[in-house]
């Protein structure tokens, strides 16, 4: 079994140190802000450890340092729900954490390290390509990737694994705040159109924005779509009873 994230020793992580970013003022609920407040559960390394029950899952995605931990942190308003290894790409394990809804938030491990040994790669590729194609709770995914270098091949392999199941994605073009703001809108076209152009028939359910965790970029946006997907597992799930 592999340890625990959340009880490595202190040496072996880096808490993410950036401040999460601050909402404006206003309504504090589960329902405004699907992440705050969410909540350690468990953590998988195989198909068997994944949590019973039937509570919708959203999982969290990307490449080693795209920023999916900070992402995760700014919309927790948490600064250390995530942790980040100083060895990247090592936490080969799915870390679960319960939000107040009674969903569940799925961190992926990161992908795309080189220095991953190949067998530990094999078992990554096996066990979250089985998640991301089969796994009945998951109401949609969340993939990071970095705004200036997006959709590499193993995100497209992610994608490729996910999609044909009929779920939403939404992508997170992370650390916009590198990019001028001509350079980001330029960033996000080429995303949509590789999109129309790469996965014609899904596109519709592939959602793509701006965003920045030091620089509060979007997190709104990404907040309302993981709500929308929520709400509308919860309507199939009425339906289907
Ligand atoms: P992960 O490996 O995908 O979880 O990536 P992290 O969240 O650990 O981020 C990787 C690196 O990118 C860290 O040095 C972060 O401080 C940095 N980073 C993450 N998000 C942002 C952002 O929005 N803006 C900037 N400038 N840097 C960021």
């Amino acid at each position: 079994m592999a340890r625990d994230t959340l009880t490595r020793s202190r040496s072996d992580q880096r808490r993410i140190v950036q401040k999460a970013a601050r909402p404006p003022a206003g309504v504090d609920t589960a329902d405004a802000h699907p992440f705050r407040h969410a909540e350690f559960v468990t953590t998988a390394v195989q198909w068997r450890d994944l949590p019973a029950g039937g509570a919708p899952e959203i999982a969290f995605a990307g490449r080693s340092n795209a920023g999916k931990s900070s992402a995760l942190n700014a919309l927790a308003q948490h600064a250390h729900l995530a942790f980040v290894s100083k060895t990247p790409g090592r936490t080969q394990h799915i870390n679960f954490f319960r939000l107040r809804s009674g969903a569940l938030l799925a961190d992926l491990p990161g992908y795309g390290y080189a220095a991953v040994p190949a067998a530990m790669r094999r078992h990554w590729q096996t066990f979250v390509a089985r998640y991301l194609s089969e796994r009945t709770q998951l109401a949609g995914l969340v993939l990071t990737m970095d705004a200036r270098h997006p959709l590499t091949e193993l995100d497209r392999k992610m994608l490729d694994w996910f999609l044909p199941s009929g779920r939403p994605a939404h992508v997170l073009l992370t650390k916009a705040d590198k990019l001028a703001s001509s350079d980001q809108r330029a960033a996000l076209k080429r995303v949509h159109e590789a999109i129309a152009a790469g996965y014609a028939i899904h596109a519709s359910r592939i959602g793509v924005q701006l965003f920045s965790a030091s620089r509060a970029i979007g997190i709104a946006e990404a907040e309302t779509a993981i709500k929308t997907w929520l709400a509308d597992d919860e309507r199939i799930r009425g339906h289907n009873e």
